[in-house]
Formats: structure tokens, sequence, C-alpha cells
């Protein structure tokens, strides 16, 4: 029992800590790519060297909203809730993004279970996952999120008309820095997939290559197993 305390509040540390590194790395990199996009036209002489420096504080972007944004800086709040109202959420968070990418972002609800379940660490791994979809597709293309329920377990189904996956890459998909993308992370599948799995739960990918990926995420109503800090 004593030991179990304390690893929750060691797991609640870390969740908070990297909330607030996320937080607070996030601001100055703000600042010093302002500053560099103000400098860019006027220095003739390092001009090549500015892509490359914002591509680079680009990155670090990245790797903040992949792995340490968690949607808010508490960890493991366990709380009972509509699923659908976390995609109807999901879908208005990302609708601007999806949209100024060309893509049409829909939802489909049809199931009102309630999921007892951390509700902020379900956002991340949702996030991630269709952060990946709207990014597979070209303009004009679709992305699309079902919810339905199975007995027991809701599933989250996310569809993209995008460039799909070959069966290496299907393979390697969730493991650690695996990405093919020229600002990518690798980080993304990996979070995602460890926090549904510490939910009880389990996250598969099916892909036609030049056609689209599906990707189930299944849950159990109940969070019974202990969620892990990621
Ligand atoms: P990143 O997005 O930074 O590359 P992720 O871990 O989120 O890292 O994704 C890893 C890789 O998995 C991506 O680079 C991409 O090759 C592949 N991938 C993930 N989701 C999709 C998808 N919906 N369609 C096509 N490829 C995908
Ligand atoms: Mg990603």
């Amino acid at each position: 029992m004593k030991d179990e305390i304390r690893r929750s509040e060691k797991q609640h540390t870390l969740g908070e800590l990297a909330a607030s590194i996320a937080h607070e790395v996030r601001n100055p990199l703000t600042v010093v790519k302002g500053f560099l996009q103000l400098m860019e036209g006027e220095d003739e002489r390092h001009k090549h060297y500015y892509p490359l420096i914002l591509s680079e504080l680009g990155r670090a972007e990245h790797i903040i909203s992949d792995y340490l944004n968690f949607a808010k800086p508490e960890f493991k709040k366990i709380e009972t809730f509509p699923i659908a109202l976390l995609i109807i959420d999901l879908s208005i968070l990302l609708n601007p993004y999806a949209l100024k990418e060309g893509i049409s972002l829909t939802h489909s609800i049809e199931s009102n279970a309630e999921i007892t379940t951390d509700r902020n660490q379900l956002k991340q791994a949702l996030i991630n996952i269709l952060k990946n979809a709207v990014e597979a597709t070209p303009k004009e293309g679709r992305v699309s999120i079902k919810l339905i329920r199975e007995g027991e377990y809701v599933k989250v189904i996310v569809r993209d008309t995008g460039k799909g996956m070959t069966k290496e890459q299907l393979s390697r998909v969730g493991s650690l820095f695996f990405s093919t993308k020229e600002q990518g992370t690798g980080l993304g599948t990996m979070v995602s997939t460890r926090i549904i799995e510490s939910m009880g739960g389990r996250v598969e990918y099916t892909s036609k290559i030049g056609k689209g990926t599906k990707v189930s995420v299944t849950l159990p109503l109940k969070n019974t197993s202990e969620a892990e800090t990621v």
C-alpha cells in the first residue's frame, strides 16, 4: 500500500514536470522565432541559415506538442464522461488546422456511452492520431472520426484519405523515433499507443498505400488497469 502511494505521487510529479517543461520551453522558443522572422529580411550574409534555424525551432515545437503537451497539467485524474463530448471537443479543436490544410474533418457519433478514464491523457492520444491523419492527407482530402460502442468497449475510428503506409512502415508505426517526415519526431504514435494500452485499450492500424489509413482505438468503458504516466 505504502509503495503504491509513493508510486502514484511520483507519477504525478513527473506529469506536472512534463507539463511545466512544455510550457516553460515554449515561451522562449516563441520569442526567438519572432525575432528571427524579424531579422530574416535584414541580414544578407547569413540569409541561408534562417530556414535551417526556423526548421530546427519547428522540430523543438513538434517534440513539445507530441510528447509533453498534455492538455492540462493534471495527471491521473480519473473522470467519468460521455466520450462523445471529447470527440466533439477534438473536432472543434482541430477543425481550424484541418481547414488550413484544405481538409474536411468530420465526426459521426453513434454512442452516448460514458467512459471512466483520464480525459486529458486520452485527449492527447487522440490528438496525436488525428494530427497524423491530417498530415498524411493531401488538400481536398477527408479525415473522419467515428465513435461506436461494442459491448463493454468503445471504438474510436479515425479514417483518412491520405498517402497510406507500406507494409514495412505499418510494421514500424508506433515504435520510438520512427518517422517518414522531414520534421517528424516519431513520438506521436508511440505516446498514443502507450496511453491507450495503459488504459487497457489497443490501437490498430490498417492502411493502403495511396488510398489512406484507418486507426481503430478500442477502449474499455472502465479503465481498470493502473494508468502509467508517459
Ligand atoms: P511523426 O508524426 O512526428 O512522424 P508519429 O509517431 O506521430 O511521428 O508517426 C510516425 C510515422 O507513422 C509517421 O511519420 C508516418 O510515416 C506514419 N503514420 C502515422 N499515422 C499515419 C497516417 N494516418 N497515414 C500515413 N502514415 C502515418
Ligand atoms: Mg505525429
